[in-house]
Order: C-alpha cells, then structure tokens, then sequence
C-alpha cells in the first residue's frame, strides 16, 4: 500500500487524536499550508522558500500545496497568492481588510487560525522572519497544537504519515526528528535561506479564493501601530550577500575586523562573524551566522579565524565555495571548505586585498 494509501485509510480524525480536550473542529485534516508574508506588498522570497518542503512533503503524503496569503489590499494579496502558485502551490486563499494593515501578529494569527479551524490543514508552515517567528506561536496556541521552530528539514514518517519536523537541538551534533502524533495541524517553521528557492514556472495556475479579513480576525488587538519606520541601510543584507568575509574570535579585535570589512568591500560582499565574535563585541549580534544566528547562502564564504563549530557550520550549508583560513590545520572547519589555508590571518587577508586590488588595476 502506498502511503497516501496508507493515510488515506487511516485518516488523522481530531475526536480520536485528542481525546483529553478535543478539537474544536473534529474531523479530517488535509494539505500543506504555507503562510506567505507580504513584505512592501510583495511576497518574501524567505515565503517562496518555504514551498519547497511544502512540494516534497506534499508528494509523499499524495496531497495539495496551499498558499495562504493576508494583507490589507486584495489585489496586492492576489498577485502574492498567484506568485505561491507560480513557484509550487496547488491552490491559495488570501483574507484581506483594513483589519490586517497595521500587520499586529495576534491579529494575523487569529484570522490563519479561524481558516484553519474551518479548513483544517494537515501541516502549516512559515518561515522563521521577525515576523513569522511571532506570529506562528500565537497560531499553534490558538490551535493547541504543536510548534517546531527553526527546521532544516522535513521528513514524512512512513507508517503513520505524520511530519517529521528535523532540527538539531541545542548543541547542533545531533538532529532531532520531532513529531507531534496526537495534535493537528503539525505546525513548524524554518530560517530564511535554509531552504531554496523554488524555480518559477509562469504556466502554473490555480484557484485564488478570496476571504473578508471581517469574517475571520477574532482578536481584539492589544496593541496599536502608532508609527513605523524602515530603516534604510545601504548595505546588501547578510542573508542576500554574494560574498560574506566572515571573522571569528581568532581575529581577536575590532581592527582586526575592519580588515575583513575592506577584503569584503573589495569582493562587492559583506562582513559577518561567530558567535565568539559576536559575544567580544567584535561584530553586532544581526551578523552572526549560525545556528542562533543566520543562515546564508553566498556564492562564496570565507572563514577567517573561525574553528568550525558544529553550530556555525549549520548556517554555511547552503553557501557555494567556503574558503577557511586558520593558523590550526586540525580546525573543524577545514572539513567544510573546499579550500583551506593554513596560516596566520594577518597574512593572508592583506595578501588577498593586494591581488584583489591589483587584478582591478
Ligand atoms: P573559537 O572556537 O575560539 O575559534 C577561534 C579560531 O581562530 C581557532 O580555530 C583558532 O585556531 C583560530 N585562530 C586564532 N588565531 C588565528 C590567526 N591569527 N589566524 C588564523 N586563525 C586563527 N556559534 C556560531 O558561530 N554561531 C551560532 O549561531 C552559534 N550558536 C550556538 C548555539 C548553542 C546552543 C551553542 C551551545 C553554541 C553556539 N555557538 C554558535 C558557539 C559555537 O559552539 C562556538 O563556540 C563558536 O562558533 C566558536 O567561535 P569561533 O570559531 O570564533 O571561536
């Protein structure tokens, strides 16, 4: 039998799954949801990541792929729902109003847990930004389900269909696979950049079904948008850098990594650091990459005065060539580069920034 056999005969029903409190809603449970964030109208490439799980999960189980979209402009939700649907997305729905325009994530929450109490998805997904990281809570507590953060990636167990939710728990050298059998929908997030991003395909279509933001928001907002501001930086942000000079505490002071900032300036790319780095003052906290930090995905990485920890490592997985320079030749990091140089940082980084310069000349 195979498993969307196997589901479908063994269906996930809430009343039997739950029986100390029950689900509001007792029956089926169906589809792969992500939740699509508007940002500046548009919808976020960390949201179109984010289908590419959804594709593989949904392939296993022999279901659909649902993109759910709110905004305060229904053409704006629309064009965003019809985008999901051209990178991987079976179907979508947006909810719009005036009610979302201030974007309050209990507000947000409760309109996506209103659909999913009438709907209710299998597996509800989003992506870790500022904002999916507190909204995402507010849906599973509605829903008393279950919350995974932070995945890197997702499996379908065999026998029972349930999601396997992987993520490597605190100290990174291992990788939790998380469940939650009794609890529907399983719902969990992941990064920006953990996953890629799916390719577009203009033919795809689907249905956009469109619903009143009226119908759905339940939550009173306990707070109020008095003011927003975007803070305006010139420099390409981490997780969108092509190149990334990264410094570690082997590069021991701020000096030290302002010589990493002008290599980084040379190569068009930016600076980043470790946790260590971070933790000394050497870099601020929005560049660290890792595990509790970023997850970038350059065309090339390089590691300067960095060991390799399995907790930073995590966040170069997805990067293209990695360069580690360490004056230890058993540091772990050499073991994730594809070049590495054995030396003292204070040589190598000037010598690049003279090649660099000169081949320009
Ligand atoms: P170190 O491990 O001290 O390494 C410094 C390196 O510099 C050494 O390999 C040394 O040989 C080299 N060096 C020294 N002098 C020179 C020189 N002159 N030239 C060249 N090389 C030199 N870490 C992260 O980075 N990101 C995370 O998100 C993260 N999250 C964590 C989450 C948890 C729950 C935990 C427990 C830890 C986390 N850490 C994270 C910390 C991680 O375990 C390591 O402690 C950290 O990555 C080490 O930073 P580092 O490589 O800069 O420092």
């Amino acid at each position: 039998m195979s498993l969307a056999e196997k589901r479908k005969a063994k269906r996930v029903n809430c009343a039997t799954v739950c029986p100390d409190w029950g689900c509001r809603q007792p029956g089926e449970h169906e589809g792969i949801w992500v939740v699509g964030e508007l940002e500046d109208g548009v919808i976020s490439e960390p949201s179109l990541q984010m289908l590419t799980p959804a594709r593989n999960v949904a392939q296993k189980l022999g279901t659909f792929v649902e993109g759910i979209v709110l905004g305060p402009e229904e053409a704006e939700a629309r064009e965003a729902a019809e985008e999901m649907i051209r990178r991987g997305a079976d179907r979508a729905t947006v909810i719009v109003g005036e009610e979302l325009a201030d974007r309050i994530p209990a507000v947000l929450a409760s309109a996506i847990a209103s659909l999913a109490d009438e709907r209710r998805p299998d597996v509800i997904l989003m992506s870790a930004t500022m904002r999916g990281r507190e909204v995402a809570p507010y849906i599973a507590s509605l829903l008393r389900a279950g919350i995974t953060a932070d995945c890197t990636q997702f499996d379908v167990d065999e026998d029972s269909g349930d999601l396997f939710m992987i993520r490597p728990p605190f100290a990174a050298i291992l990788l939790a696979y998380i469940k939650t059998p009794t609890r529907r929908p399983q719902i969990a997030t992941a990064r920006p950049n953990v996953f890629p991003m799916p390719p577009r395909d203009e033919s795809r279509e689907g249905p956009v079904e469109v619903k009143r933001a009226t119908d759905y928001v339940r939550a009173r907002p306990q707070m109020r948008l008095i003011r927003s501001e975007v803070l305006r930086k010139d420099e390409v942000p981490l997780e969108k850098a092509e190149y990334v000079v990264a410094g570690g505490k082997g590069i021991g002071t701020k000096e030290g990594f302002a010589a990493l900032e002008a290599l980084a300036n040379a190569l068009g790319g930016v600076v980043a650091g470790s946790r260590r780095a971070v933790d000394l003052g050497l870099v601020p906290h929005e560049k660290q990459v890792g595990q509790t930090g970023k997850s970038v995905r350059p065309k090339l990485y390089i590691a300067v005065g960095i060991s390799g920890a399995a907790q930073h490592v995590i966040g170069i997985r997805e990067a293209g060539t990695v360069v580690a320079i360490n004056i230890d030749r058993d540091a772990p990091i050499f073991k994730s580069a594809d070049y590495g140089i054995v030396a003292d940082w204070h040589e190598v980084v000037p010598a690049l920034l003279r090649e660099i310069e000169a081949r320009r000349r």
